[in-house]
């Protein structure tokens, strides 16, 4: 058996190795390495995909995060609603607008933001005074969509935009309608590791706002107006690569291939785990895009040395919540604020999971991982 890795890009490169060469070539042969047509050509395939009105490429998710808090004119003295059960950059794109990152816990079974105690968050802010309440970003983790039915009505009765942060779930869909495109504002990332990623860093904000996707574009190229020597605003170096586009155009035509992968393979795992450990409940009409497969147990140390052991790698995503770490400490959150991310990041585990994985592989690594339990 070939060693068996957490995310394989290799065999990835070895399918469409050639494909993504001549792609690259044309590019070089053209020479646009910025904005080039390729950028154009994927927003508009983007924009069709996920079924939003516009696609604006970009730089990376966390940029994607930071121009649509921008476009919104979030900043200094706004409350922006979060998970702390995320990656940093969600609450990181909040800060750096000088806005407050303000944490809702998630639910125990979905991981994904508790409307009820979104709900309940606002209030108190509200109350509090300090803070103006500007904005919600779920997250959709591990490639499931939040419950946005319950989140955007509790956004909409206190007159607040929803950015979703789709990083990880690009493709995923909730009643036949795509991820990234459920609240106003999607952001997605194209980070190698995510579910459609290129070969670097990138990045795409989603909207059927018009007024929103112009400033979007003006926001990440520095705040351009009417050309590129005419400075309207303030805003960002936040383009995506024109070799990144040619690359991402390959990749896009076998995604859905890869997506009936994943889905297989996290059935796979989900038939021979599901009685003894605690895995990510999709509720019904959700699809999830199964960036990671993760799960819960609290034998999680002893599954993570027995396949060690194997040379079988794993992860913990998140192994600190957000409020717990450095970086937020000047938010001033305790230890025990938000118990539910606080057990999930002391017993969430991930295995190795990607579309190249045989389903033999995934029934090895549950059989070693039930010989523990
Ligand atoms: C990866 C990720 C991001 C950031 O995306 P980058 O492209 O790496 O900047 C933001 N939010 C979540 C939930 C992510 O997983």
């Amino acid at each position: 058996m070939n060693s068996i890795q957490f995310i394989d890009l290799k065999a990835q490169a070895e399918k469409i190795g050639p494909d993504i060469k001549r792609a690259m070539d044309r590019v070089f042969a053209h020479g646009k390495f910025i904005m080039g047509p390729e950028v154009y050509l994927l927003e508009k395939q983007l924009a069709e995909f996920i079924g939003a009105a516009y696609a604006v490429s970009c730089s990376s998710g966390t940029d994607g995060l930071l121009l649509s808090l921008m476009a919104l004119g979030i900043g200094r003295g706004d409350a922006v609603f979060t998970t702390p059960f995320t990656f940093a950059a969600t609450a990181e794109a909040i800060s750096i607008t000088g806005a407050e990152p303000v944490f809702v816990d998630v639910q125990p079974d979905t991981f994904n933001m508790d409307p009820r105690k979104l709900e309940g968050t606002i209030g108190k802010i509200e109350k509090e005074g300090r803070l103006n309440p500007r904005a919600v970003i779920p997250v959709d983790i591990f490639g499931l969509p939040a419950d946005y039915v319950s989140i955007n009505a509790i956004a909409q009765k206190y007159h607040l935009p929803v950015i979703e942060d789709g990083a990880q779930s690009f493709g995923a869909k909730w009643n036949g309608k795509f991820a990234c495109n459920l609240t106003r504002i999607g952001v997605t990332s194209f980070f190698p590791a995510k579910p459609l990623g290129c070969y670097g860093d990138g990045g795409a904000v989603f909207t059927s706002d018009e007024a929103l996707r112009d400033r979007l574009i003006s926001l990440r190229v520095h705040g351009q107006g009417e050309d590129k020597y005419e400075n309207i605003r303030l805003g960002i170096n936040g383009r995506l690569d024109t070799l990144q586009a040619a690359i991402l155009l390959e990749k896009i035509k076998i995604f859905n291939w890869e997506m009936e992968q994943r889905r297989s393979l996290a059935g796979c795992y989900r038939k021979s785990l599901a009685e003894r450990v605690v895995c990510q409940h999709i509720p019904d009409g959700y699809e999830s895009a199964w960036a990671q497969f993760s799960f819960v147990s609290d034998r999680r140390d002893a599954i993570i040395e027995k396949l060690k052991g194997k040379s079988i790698p794993t992860a913990i995503y998140y192994p600190n919540p957000l409020h717990l770490q450095k970086a937020f400490s000047f938010l001033g959150y305790a230890k025990g604020a938000f118990p539910v991310s606080e057990a999930l990041s002391r017993t969430i585990l991930s295995v190795p999971f990607h579309p190249y994985l045989s389903l033999e592989t995934a029934e090895t690594i549950s059989h070693i991982i039930l010989s523990v339990l």
